[in-house]
């Protein structure tokens, strides 16, 4: 096997007809990616295809293409689950009962009291020279058919069972072991994570895209959420270093993470750090900013109130908000903001309160305030309060995230005195 990790072709067969019907996700593919880059190694593809014959023609075509195949499920006892019988067709490899697969089988049984069907025998085959891998939470065994067998050589091929529960210990035990050995894998290229929000994607884009091109050796991509653009970085950890760098020097003050931490978890981690407490006034996000400040552990220490005043004896009976300022502006208004902090502050003795209150649309739009506005407003213990207006035209769940976003990053801004 070639020492350089890219030149590894890995390939991951998923089988199970549930997969393609929607019924399941297919969270292996993903779980397999995030695993295996752990070790510097790359899915180079992935295959979904039914239980039953259909694995015959995917896993030919992989065998022929990669160093390594990994296949999950239809290692069950049952009549579509003939991934072992194919893998022996494809490889050209007899099938032989492993004495110790057949024992560690008809012990599951007998511990748990129950009697082996017939069925359940042919879990004990394997391809002959194959490794079987044992299954300490179910009954089917893995498999491992290494590269080079009777003489011969070809793609190596794990058979891994589908439940999750089964699967992941087995990666852990039996399956990592063998593909480091397999790729001679020294040097694990590292990966970062920056995310960065109050910047669109394509000036993010032309403010460091050139530079990070220069940069020898370095893998770098973009992805794009509402309110949020991330930088991934993959390489050396020089040149993880030198990207970093590129990526900070223009954008340092729009820096959430650099671990892949969200927004509300980088409010919830300052607070906590300068010991300040957190209210919320929310109107158009009907709750969703406490949701995402509550979604982090630790929240309750640092997040105190959160008002949901969505109609406008809601902001005036909880919030204190003039009716008279709401008749005259509007309930969409700075003012209307600015009381809505102004309230949450003082109804909750807390340092920091930070409101929101738009048009989420589609229906409630003006010329002056077309569906897509808010105001946010910042109160804080002894500073001026503060508010600003954005404008998100979105579908209603999209402005609500772009919203809470613009709310939450107030909130980072102010705590790091931006
Ligand atoms: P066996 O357990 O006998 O090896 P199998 O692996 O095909 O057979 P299934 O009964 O088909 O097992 O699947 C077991 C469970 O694992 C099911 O809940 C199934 O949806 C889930 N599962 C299988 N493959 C995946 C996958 N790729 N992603 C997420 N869940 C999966
Ligand atoms: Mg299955």
């Amino acid at each position: 096997m070639p020492a350089d990790t890219r030149a590894m072709r890995i390939e991951i067969l998923n089988t199970g007809t549930e997969l393609l019907l929607g019924n399941t996700v297919n969270t292996h593919a993903a779980w397999f990616g995030r695993e295996l880059f752990k070790l510097g190694l790359r899915i180079e593809r992935q295959t979904t295809v039914p239980d039953g014959e259909a694995i015959r023609e995917a896993m030919a075509e992989s065998v022929a293409r990669a160093d390594v195949l990994i296949v999950t499920g239809g290692l069950g006892p049952t009549s579509d689950d003939l991934t072992r019988e194919i893998t022996s067709e494809v490889l050209g490899i007899d099938l032989i009962t492993d004495e110790a697969a057949l024992r560690s089988l008809e012990d599951f049984f007998a511990l748990r009291g129950r009697a082996m069907a017939e069925a359940n025998l042919k879990q004990a085959l394997v391809p002959v020279g194959a490794d079987v891998l044992p299954n300490a939470n179910g009954t089917a065994p893995g498999v491992y058919v290494p590269p080079r067998l009777n003489g011969r050589s070809h793609c190596a091929v794990f058979l891994l069972p589908g439940p999750p529960r089964e699967l992941y210990p087995m990666v852990h035990d039996e399956v990592i072991p063998r593909l480091r050995a397999l790729s001679g894998v020294e040097t694990v290229h590292e990966a970062l994570e920056l995310k960065f929000t109050g910047i669109g994607e394509s000036d993010f884009h032309q403010g460091i895209d050139a530079k990070l091109a220069a940069i020898p050796g370095l893998e770098y991509g973009y992805c794009a959420h509402i309110g949020e653009v991330d930088l991934r970085l993959i390489g050396s950890p020089e040149a993880l270093q030198q990207g970093r760098a590129i990526a900070l020097e223009p954008f340092q003050n729009f820096l959430i993470s650099e671990d892949g931490s969200s927004l509300q978890a980088t409010v919830v981690r300052i607070l906590t750090e300068k010991g300040m407490t957190l209210a919320t006034a929310e109107s158009c996000t009907g709750g969703l900013i406490s949701h995402r400040i509550t979604n982090v552990p630790g929240s309750s220490a640092v997040f105190t109130h959160g008002f949901i005043t969505y109609a406008n004896e809601a902001k005036t009976g909880l919030l204190g908000v003039s009716a008279a300022d709401i008749a005259e502006h509007g309930a969409v208004s700075e003012t209307v903001a600015r009381q809505m902090a102004e309230g949450a502050l003082r109804v909750s003795g807390g340092d920091i309160a930070v409101s929101v209150t738009g048009i989420a649309g589609p229906g409630g739009g003006s010329e002056e305030k077309p569906v897509g506005t808010a105001w946010v407003g910042l109160a804080r213990k002894g500073a001026a309060t503060t508010a600003f207006k954005i404008f998100h035209p979105r579908n209603r769940q999209d402005f609500k995230l772009a919203v809470s976003q613009a709310a939450l990053e107030a909130v980072r801004r102010s705590l790091v005195g931006l």
